[in-house]
């Protein structure tokens, strides 16, 4: 049950689009112990990614599981004001998937960490392996 109102819910949320996220400091934590040099948040790139590897070509971004609408518990749907926020994230997915096209297009190699696999420290590892150029691609 949502029991929050729009006005906590936004507050809430602006919370979690902020920069410097809990799951995103996880993230570059267990990058910088993997030896990854990377820089944050460059914005003059599409989508504004999190994390960004020059030398691999390659951006990571760190979603929250809700916000980005992730088919997972943290991101179902809440029980009230289900047509705000369906509005809200689906934008949000269709903004992602623009980004993503565009990065991909200019040669990026993209990884997008969800909130809920910062939890397990193995699959975040296999997951941020895919940064080296040489990694296979399974997504
Ligand atoms: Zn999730």
């Amino acid at each position: 049950m949502d029991t929050l109102t729009v006005e906590q819910r936004s507050a809430v949320m602006s919370r979690v689009r902020s920069k410097n996220t809990r799951p995103e400091l996880i993230v570059r934590s267990i990058l910088h112990r993997m030896g990854f040099r990377f820089r944050l948040h460059r914005s003059d790139l599409p989508g504004r990614p999190d994390i960004v590897l020059p030398r691999h070509g390659a951006v990571v971004f760190v979603h929250g599981c809700f916000w980005h609408g992730h088919h997972c518990k943290r991101g179902s749907e809440p029980s009230s004001n289900i047509e705000f926020w369906r509005d809200k994230i689906d934008g949000n997915r269709r903004r992602d998937r623009r980004s993503i096209r565009r990065l991909r297009r200019d040669g990026w190699r993209v990884v997008v960490v969800w909130e809920c696999q910062t939890k397990v420290k193995q699959v975040l590892e296999r997951k941020l392996r895919r940064i080296e150029r040489d990694a296979v691609s399974r997504d």
